[in-house]
């Protein structure tokens, strides 16, 4: 089946459900599809305490489901669990193919790639095997697993700090290891970990290898500086080694050949478009950004807001 519309987005996170909104609102016949659910990396957060509007912070599920509720009131199509396979330009027509059930393509005059990010494995002996049985990339997800229970976390950025210290409210204690002697995150973040009772920070190490049979039980570690090696019995392991991008539907499709880094970001100029007419790029998933759901929000409107001009002028010419 062939579905045509104005603007698709691929994407279900803030970016993409942002310019969902913006689209329908001016007017466009609008679609989002997302390959999950709705939420992308928010909906893995526990905590969001620097979003505008929310002096005590909102849980990151809540505010998806907030955001999704106001797109859904201005008539944004969502269809989740619905993956794009791969894109064609014919006659400066999107070609989505999905993969729904059926082999069905949208056709759309612009497309907004709001692909978003995932977690960077560590690359640790046994962290694939383990994964699932206490090795874990979602505080959110996993952490009521470790009520009592001692775990690591791994990382220094924001994502790290963040969920170690929103693990205190279950495990009973835990070591934060960082591979360097200062962290990257937030310095509001650094000083409530470091104050933080249950928490202790293992500076200057890296987990060597993950231990367990059926199910984790402690991280090799070993510190950069004097070389020396040790054990950490641990039920669970928290890793939060950064993001790579989800662009591998970028890979699939000849027809966007050049809109990658190296790193496989996509390249945008002003307002969030592409090399490409009519293509556009918002949210993590864009080189050079400033990784926030705020910034997310920007983008997710600037690129409607663009697709809508574009669309606009090509009707009137
Ligand atoms: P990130 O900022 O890239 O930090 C990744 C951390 O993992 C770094 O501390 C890095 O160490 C460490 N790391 C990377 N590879 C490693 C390896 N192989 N072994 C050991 N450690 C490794 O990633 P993030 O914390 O997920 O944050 C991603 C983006 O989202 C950032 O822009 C962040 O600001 C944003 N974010 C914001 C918030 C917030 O505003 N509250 C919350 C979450 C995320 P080095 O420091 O040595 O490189």
């Amino acid at each position: 089946m062939t579905i045509n519309c104005d603007t698709l987005i691929i994407g279900g996170g803030p970016a993409g459900l942002t310019a969902g909104i913006y689209s329908v609102r001016s007017g466009l016949d609008t679609i989002l599809i997302e390959k999950g659910i709705l939420g992308g990396q928010v909906v893995t957060t526990a905590e969001v305490e620097n979003y505008p509007g929310f002096p005590d912070m909102i849980q990151g599920p809540e505010l998806i489901e907030r955001i999704q509720n106001q797109a859904l009131r201005f008539g944004l199509k969502i269809k989740t669990m619905c993956e794009a396979s791969k894109i064609e330009i014919k006659d400066h027509m999107f070609h989505t193919y999905i993969n729904d059930g059926g082999n069905d393509t949208i056709i759309s005059r612009t497309l907004i790639l709001a692909t978003g990010n995932m977690p960077k494995r560590l690359g640790a002996p046994n962290e694939e095997r383990l994964t699932g049985r206490g090795v874990s990339y979602c505080a959110t997800c996993d952490g009521a697993l470790y009520r009592n229970r001692e775990i690591a976390v791994i990382g220094g950025g924001d994502s790290a700090l963040t969920e170690a210290l929103f693990l205190t409210n279950f495990a009973s204690k835990i070591s934060l290891i960082h591979r360097r002697d200062k962290f990257r995150g937030e310095k509001i973040l650094a000083e409530r970990v470091l104050a933080h009772p249950k928490i202790n920070v293992i500076w200057n190490t890296v987990v060597t290898d993950i231990k367990g049979d059926e199910f984790t039980e402690g991280v090799s570690i070993k510190n950069v500086l004097t070389g020396q090696e040790s054990l950490l019995n641990v039920d669970g392991v928290f890793i939060f080694a950064g993001l790579s991008p989800n662009t591998q539907l970028i890979k699939n499709s000849p027809h966007l050949a050049g809109i990658l880094t190296e790193d496989n970001y996509i390249i945008t100029e002003k307002n969030c478009k592409t090399k490409i007419e009519g293509l556009y790029a918002a949210g993590d998933v864009r080189t050079d950004n400033f990784r926030q759901i705020v910034v997310a929000c920007s983008d997710g409107a600037t690129a409607a807001w663009d697709a809508y001009h574009y669309i606009d002028h090509s009707t009137t010419k």
